[in-house]
């Protein structure tokens, strides 16, 4: 199937768009966040509204969040300056803008925004951006010169596994993300990565080796903070594959699991993502102690003991 093909297949599938107001971040929030030097910063993430991603990757729901169009000039700095005020005082080490696609695209941050953000963002001692391997390059350099901080890229690996790999439909290959690593960190900027857990294609059976693979391999090429995502359903195409055996929802156990292998990768910082993991829990009595010690270990990065349990048996 083509490329094309298999874009208008997944769009095709989707739920309608969430109504997002160009003009409104549509979420922020500020936690605690272990760095590779071992501080903990406080990280404030917005959620900013834009132009929809080019890409179309089978699994990815953040399309919800976007506009139909590219994003309005202005609309961003609007959209940062709003949650600024909002904040009442309160700070934060470390500012990631996340804007549902990739901010070296111009469609998605209009050139006027890449300078109002830099502005905005110079009370930050760390900036971090998510993009695409694809799309890293000069303008990536030039950002990191113009703002205060230092810049962080957030880019999306996914698996390594090579057949879910190329059913990813992200256009993404193994050199291409290890040359825009290399470029990162040959630039002195930092690299955050992005992991799957139960990655369509994977064999649930191989979901949690897949992923801890898969991180160590981002580690091997200078990433220094690994995020680990639990695929979740919803987007239309995660059901049709679950509905054809090739998509399994990953457990909360599955993400202990991969966790407690990604724990001794050196200094690199490796969590995972806990956005709505109450939803992977099947056990009532275990499920908030066992999301409370995934909690502690993301800030802590020291191992802990499972959590047992005499309701489900866990552990
Ligand atoms: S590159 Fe990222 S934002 Fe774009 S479709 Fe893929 S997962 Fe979604
Ligand atoms: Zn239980």
């Amino acid at each position: 199937m083509s490329v094309q093909a298999a874009d208008r297949r997944i769009r095709s599938l989707r739920p309608p768009k969430l109504n997002a107001d160009p003009y409104s971040a549509h979420g922020f929030l500020i936690e605690d966040e272990r760095r590779p030097d071992g501080r903990t910063e406080r990280a404030l993430t917005v959620f900013l509204t834009g132009a929809e991603c080019p890409f179309t990757c089978s699994f990815c729901d953040l399309w919800r969040y976007t506009i139909d169009g590219p994003t309005p000039p202005g609309a961003l700095t609007k959209q940062l300056s709003r949650v600024r005020a909002s904040l009442d005082g309160a700070t934060a080490d470390r500012i990631k803008l996340y804007n549902a696609s990739n901010f070296f695209d111009l469609r998605a941050v209009p050139a006027e925004d890449v300078v109002g953000m830099a502005s905005l963002t110079s009370s930050f001692a760390g900036v971090t951006v998510e993009s695409h391997a694809s799309t890293i390059g000069e303008r990536t350099l030039a950002f990191a010169r113009s703002i205060s901080g230092r810049l962080e890229i957030a880019m999306g690996l996914e698996t390594i596994e090579p057949v879910a790999a190329a059913q990813l439909n992200k256009r993404l290959d193994l050199g291409r993300f290890d040359t825009a690593a290399r470029f990162l960190t040959d630039n002195g900027i930092d690299l955050r990565v992005f992991v799957l857990l139960g990655a369509p294609y994977v064999p649930a059976a191989e979901s949690v080796a897949w992923t801890v693979r898969t991180v160590e391999y981002a580690v091997s090429r200078g990433a220094s903070v690994v995020a680990i995502i639990p695929v979740r359903g919803g987007n239309g195409e995660m059901e049709r594959l679950q509905g054809l055996g090739q998509f399994t929802p990953p457990t909360l156990s599955q993400l202990e699991a991969a966790l407690d292998g990604c724990l001794q990768f050196g200094d690199a910082v490796v969590t995972a993502d806990l956005w709505d993991a109450e939803s992977l829990s099947r056990c009532g009595v275990c499920g908030p102690r066992r999301l409370a010690r995934l909690g502690r270990l993301n800030v802590s990065g020291v191992a802990e003991p499972n959590v047992s349990c005499h309701v489900c048996g866990a552990a």
